[in-house]
């Protein structure tokens, strides 16, 4: 039997990584609905549309493919965009075009469209409070800013994407703030979600951890 796990938490704390390889390991399919905002985010950057637009931002949408292939690879419209949607000024833009309502229905519609089949590890901000409110398990992930910031930092560097540690612990910051603000399904706890600080934890730790909490659940 498969179940449905939902992981939410703020940027950085570890939950695509961590989702990847619970994925991989249970034979599950990892959603990465952060790459699919970032791809909004970078579209929008790309055509040089007005950010402050919404309406032109769904007319934009209208006009993009996300998908995604079996190594984690993120496409537009068949181009390779994985690395380019991490820069850390689409992370900026994405955290604002996120909190626009219409920008959210596209993404979520098609979210909730592929987790109709049981088997998917979604990981986002609104997974378990919006997204999957009946997934049958669902996890909050934090981590402490320094921990988060050291290991985005590590992440750039390995990618070689440019990295600026400073830039990087204001800007989680600042996401945070923008994630836990906003109007439209902000960043909080779902009330039946299992919170795990994972600031002092290695990634195998968490991995033992969720997947003990998912035998718990089967
Ligand atoms: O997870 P990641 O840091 O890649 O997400 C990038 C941005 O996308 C977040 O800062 C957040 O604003 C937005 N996001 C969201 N809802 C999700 C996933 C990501 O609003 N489910």
């Amino acid at each position: 039997m498969k179940i449905n796990i939902a992981i939410d938490g703020p940027s950085a704390a570890g939950k695509s990584t961590i989702a990847k390889l619970l994925a991989k390991d249970l034979d599950y399919v990892h959603l990465d609905t952060g790459a699919m905002y970032r791809c909004v985010g970078y579209s929008a950057l790309l055509n040089g549309i007005d950010l402050d637009n919404e309406l032109e931002i769904e007319k934009m949408m209208g006009n993009i493919n996300i998908s995604f292939d079996s190594k984690g690879n993120v496409y537009i419209n068949d181009n390779d965009v994985s690395k380019e949607i991490r820069q850390n000024k689409v992370s900026m833009v994405t955290s604002k075009i996120s909190a626009y309502p219409k920008v959210r229905k596209l993404l979520v519609e098609q979210q909730q469209e592929l987790a109709k089949v049981k088997g998917y590890i979604m990981d986002g901000r609104d997974i378990g409070t919006i997204v999957l409110p009946d997934a049958e398990l669902k996890i909050y992930m934090v981590a402490s800013v320094k921990a988060r910031a050291d290991r985005r930092y590590k992440e750039y560097i390995e990618k070689d994407i440019a990295a600026d540690y400073d830039e990087i612990y204001r800007d989680i910051e600042q996401r945070d703030y923008q994630d836990i603000n906003r109007k439209t399904s902000p960043l909080r706890q779902a009330d039946d979600a299992i919170k795990l600080d994972t600031s002092d934890m290695t990634i195998d730790e968490v991995v033992t951890a969720i997947r003990k909490l998912i035998k718990e659940k089967l």
